[in-house]
């Protein structure tokens, strides 16, 4: 292990192990398999690379994304470690060069596309190469239920069938136990050792908050908190992708689409300049994200509502990859219930499939509505025994919400649904909660019922707020004919009763989550002269990722430039020390980064 820990500094230039890491890599480069579970941004990627480094021969990584696959290989490149890549990508020329050089042991790792590894050809190479181990990354793609399946991974078992001797490693950021099952089965690693690292990401923030004007609210928590820097903003249908980016950069804002209906090309265009540019928000569909390894994603953005918690999880997940403050923040209202809800309704999948959906969303449900931390929430969905405390880090610790009970007013709103026939949605139910004379109101004479202005005192947003809690709470469903109709459910009837209670929470006005943060850097660097050196080496940086054609954190990550500042080394043994520079960064930019420094 000795001489991991001298890689790890000198060739990674990180000066510790990070989680189980080190136990990892002394079971693969042992010759054992493993089974690693880390959540995103954990580190996989040296559980292998090190190995690689230590075994004799080459290590076959399989991964299911060209782009991702391309950066890794720039990065390692970058660290003077010998990769090279082989997938559609390449031309048959240079395809046959990287299979020559296969044989001929000139890599330390080779990438591979899962079905080009599968073809009888590829086989044969490897029959005739030295190969160190297998690495499969993703391998949650071999599960079917998964939004990720992909039919190739499911034949990845012929490697160990081939090649019994060779140890392979299988990674995945997914956390359910499901897929957990499925992967050991199908992969065949039944006596693999399983690395089960805690799925929390402390560094990421959670907020939800009420949705009332999803674009503003959006507007200004980015121009607050995330002024120039990288985002994703989820949204749920391609026309909401199209008008969200077009509205972000008319407001100035540099902002790109991203979903399946765009043009291969016009979609590879806008991911490699979300990778490549700094400060770039991509506004997108779930189709973007898989593999999407860029470490400074300061915030994830949803304007609808995920389906389930691990959809929530994985897409959040992908801010804050270099361990740096992120937030990961929401809007969410009655719509977005609803929708979803007759989402499922409307699909054409079996009912078990729907049972399964439902129960999903429900979860997520009561992840948006809790009182109590969300992350301890996450935390146990995903099954993690969590004894700690609230994390202190979630809009419900920062800013915990008044619970209230609220038993007569969803009396007197359930009474309301059940008066007005069950054909009504939410906006004519409150009307005729507050009294408002309208045209509809007068057309179906609701201002004669007992429930007419019962609810004057209160203003719109609270009701709504209301409704949206008793939908998500179940004690209302909506129609399937997707009128937004609201019905009473079988659950109301011991609260219509008054025999049960009913806690609401309350909005509260403050929203200190939300409120003015620093940019991470802003926060971190404090004076005026580290803050210029910052700007300096940010400008250094940038010059540099685009003379070698690579995103500017494969040059350097930010956390490295920090350091650089606050440290401000004076010498090449000094720079050593920094977390994140290795010995071949010192050759190749010490001079550069001496002459930078010492002007400081
Ligand atoms: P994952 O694949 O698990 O999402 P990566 O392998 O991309 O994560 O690692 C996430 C980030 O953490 C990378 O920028 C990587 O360089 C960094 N990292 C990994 N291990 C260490 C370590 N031991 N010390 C410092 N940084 C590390
Ligand atoms: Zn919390």
């Amino acid at each position: 292990m000795s001489r991991a820990l001298s890689i790890l500094k000198e060739v990674f230039g990180y000066p510790d192990f990070r989680g189980q890491q080190a136990e990892i890599i002394s079971h693969l480069a042992g010759g054992g398999d493993c089974l690693v579970l880390m959540p995103t941004g954990g580190g996989k990627s040296l559980c292998y690379q090190i190995p690689a480094l230590l075994r004799q021969g080459t290590a076959i990584v399989v991964s299911p994304l060209i782009a991702l696959m391309q950066n890794q290989v720039a990065a390692l490149h970058e660290i003077g470690v010998r990769a090279a890549v082989l997938n559609s990508s390449l031309s048959l020329d240079e395809a046959v060069n990287v299979e020559q050089g296969l044989i001929q042991g000139q890599y330390d790792l080779l990438y591979v596309a899962p079905e080009r590894l599968l073809t009888a050809r590829f086989l044969n190479l490897i029959a005739r190469s030295q190969i160190a181990l297998f690495a499969i990354d993703e391998a949650h793609c071999v599960s079917q239920w998964g939004h990720d399946f992909r039919p190739e991974y499911i034949q990845l078992s012929v490697l160990h069938e081939r090649f019994p001797a060779i140890p392979r490693i299988a990674l995945t950021a997914t956390a359910d136990l499901h897929t957990r099952q499925e992967i050991v089965e199908r992969l065949g690693l039944d006596t693999a050792k399983i690395f089960v690292s805690s799925f929390d990401r402390p560094n990421i923030r959670y907020q939800i908050i009420d949705k009332t004007n999803a674009r503003n609210q959006l507007l200004n928590f980015i121009r607050a908190q995330h002024r120039s820097e990288a985002g994703i903003v989820y949204c749920l249908s391609r026309r909401k992708v199209e008008e969200t980016a077009a509205w972000l950069s008319e407001q100035g804002l540099r902002a790109l689409p991203y979903h399946a209906g765009m043009s291969m090309l016009e979609r590879g265009q806008n991911q490699e300049r979300f990778l490549r540019e700094e400060g770039i928000i991509m506004v997108a569909t779930i189709a973007f994200g898989m593999g999407i390894d860029k470490p400074d994603v300061r915030f994830v953005a949803h304007l609808d509502l995920p389906k389930s918690i691990e959809g929530y999880y994985q897409e959040t997940g992908r801010a804050g990859r270099d361990g740096q403050a992120a937030n990961a923040w929401m809007v969410y209202g009655l719509n977005d219930v609803i929708q979803q809800r007759r989402m499922i309704e409307e699909s054409v999948a079996h009912d078990r499939f729907k049972q399964v959906a439902t129960r999903k969303l429900e979860a997520m449900l009561s992840l948006c509505e809790t009182t109590t931390c969300r992350r301890l929430r996450m935390l146990h969905y995903f099954g993690e025994a969590v004894e700690a405390a609230a994390c202190g880090n979630c809009d419900v610790c920062l800013n915990p919400p008044e619970v209230w009970d609220a038993t007569v007013e969803v009396q007197k709103a359930l009474s309301c649904v059940y008066r007005t026939g069950q054909h009504f949605g939410v906006g004519h139910l409150i009307d005729v909660l507050r009294g408002n004379p309208t045209e509809r109101v007068k057309q179906w004479h609701h201002d004669r019922l007992s429930t007419f202005a019962v609810g004057k005192d209160q203003p719109e947003k609270f009701w709504r707020s209301v409704f949206r809690q008793m939908v998500a709470q179940g004690l209302l469903t909506t129609d399937s004919e997707g009128y937004g109709a609201l019905h009473l459910t079988e659950t109301c009837r011991s609260v219509l009763k008054g025999q049960q209670p009913v806690f609401l929470r309350l909005q509260t006005k403050s929203q200190r989550a939300s409120e003015r943060r620093e940019g991470v850097t802003d926060s971190v660097l404090l004076s005026a002269a580290e803050r210029y050196l910052w700007e300096k080496l940010r400008y250094w940086r940038a010059k540099m990722a685009k003379e070698h054609g690579v995103p500017a954190y494969v040059i350097f990550h930010d956390s490295t430039l920090q350091e650089l500042v606050r440290l401000c080394p004076q010498t090449e043994d000094e720079l050593r020390l920094v977390s994140g520079i290795g010995v071949r960064k010192v050759d190749k930019y010490g001079s550069d980064l001496m002459a930078i420094l010492r002007s400081a």
